[in-house]
């Protein structure tokens, strides 16, 4: 809370300000911390692919569980991890985390993992990339990065040359949460992605505002076009799943197929999924 003084003009701040500044410097300590102490997990999120009724891998998601704060989401240190560059060698461990657990998971089964606009501007991010997937023994074509559209606002084009020598490899590029913060349609040219992610706004919204539907039809459009899978986030009932479904999205993914779960939980998820698929196979009564 700042303010201003009316005899000099200057601003003023007043305890309150004081407060916030401390409540970020703790945040930025304890996040400085987390790492060493193992205060971090990831939980996997299923996409599901609509054609072949089958799902296709898991996205990362990172948790951080403090002794002190409880679980943390992501939203609410990820920000503060990006300003302070905590987010690199965070980010380091998400990746080698990741590739190691989907190293255990089928041959046919991918990973996703967000990289934030940030770790771009550091240089190593393609050798921690590619170190992770030797030293996991992964699969290059069996990692997707996932990237928001804020990384392509780097006008020296940096993060593009990195994102290209990685895609050569075979590692697979997604442009998260698409429709949102500064999307342009320049960008779909500018870099052949493996996936655009429809941004969950659009597909939960779409009951109250046919808008959002619109939207989700001509991004599913687009990426036919251009030879890109679309992904709807955020599908949550039978109802969105239908509408999508029509609207042109090849892939799922959202709390109707599951909520993230652990790691542990992986190979029992997709046991109980590969047995549900058989029973209905073999029923004679489902419709094809
Ligand atoms: P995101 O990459 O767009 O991930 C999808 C978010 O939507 C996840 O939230 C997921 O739990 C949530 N979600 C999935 N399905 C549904 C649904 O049906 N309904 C609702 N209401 N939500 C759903 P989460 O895990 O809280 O992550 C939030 C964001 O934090 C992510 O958005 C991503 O931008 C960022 N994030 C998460 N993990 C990482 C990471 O390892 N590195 C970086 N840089 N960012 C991360
Ligand atoms: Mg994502
Ligand atoms: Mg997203
Ligand atoms: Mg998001």
């Amino acid at each position: 809370r700042a303010r201003q003084d009316r005899a000099t003009g200057y601003c003023v701040f007043e305890s309150g300000m004081d407060e916030t500044v401390k409540a970020r410097r703790a945040l930025e300590t304890d996040l400085r911390r987390a790492l060493a102490l193992r205060e971090f997990a990831l939980v996997y999120q299923p996409q599901f692919d609509l054609q072949t009724r089958r799902v296709t891998g898991f996205e990362a998601l990172l948790r951080w569980n403090s002794p002190t704060r409880g679980t943390v989401s992501p939203l609410d240190f990820i920000p503060l991890a990006e300003e302070t560059g905590i987010i690199n060698p965070i980010g380091e461990w998400v990746l080698r985390t990741a590739c190691r657990d989907a190293a255990n998971w089928p041959a046919d089964i991918t990973v996703a993992v967000n990289i934030s606009a940030v770790q771009f501007a550091h240089r190593t991010l393609a050798t921690t990339v590619l170190s992770a997937l030797s030293d996991s023994d992964l699969d290059p074509r069996r990692l997707e990065l996932e990237i928001t559209e804020s990384v392509m606002l780097d006008a020296r084009g940096t993060a593009l040359g990195v994102l290209q020598r990685l895609r050569g490899t075979g590692i697979r590029v997604s442009l998260d949460d698409f429709g949102t913060g500064y999307s342009s349609l320049g960008y779909l040219r500018s870099f052949p992605f493996d996936k655009i992610k429809i941004d969950q706004s659009f597909v939960r919204g779409t009951a109250e505002d046919p808008g959002n539907r619109a939207i989700v039809r001509a991004i599913a459009s687009l990426g036919q076009n251009l030879g890109m899978a679309t992904v709807a986030e955020g599908v949550e009932t039978a109802e969105h799943l239908e509408r999508v479904a029509a609207d042109g999205c090849t892939h799922v993914q959202g709390y109707l197929i599951s909520r993230p779960i652990s790691p542990e939980q992986v190979d029992g998820f997709l046991a109980a999924k590969s047995a549900e698929e058989t029973e209905c196979r073999d029923d004679p009564f489902q419709v094809a």
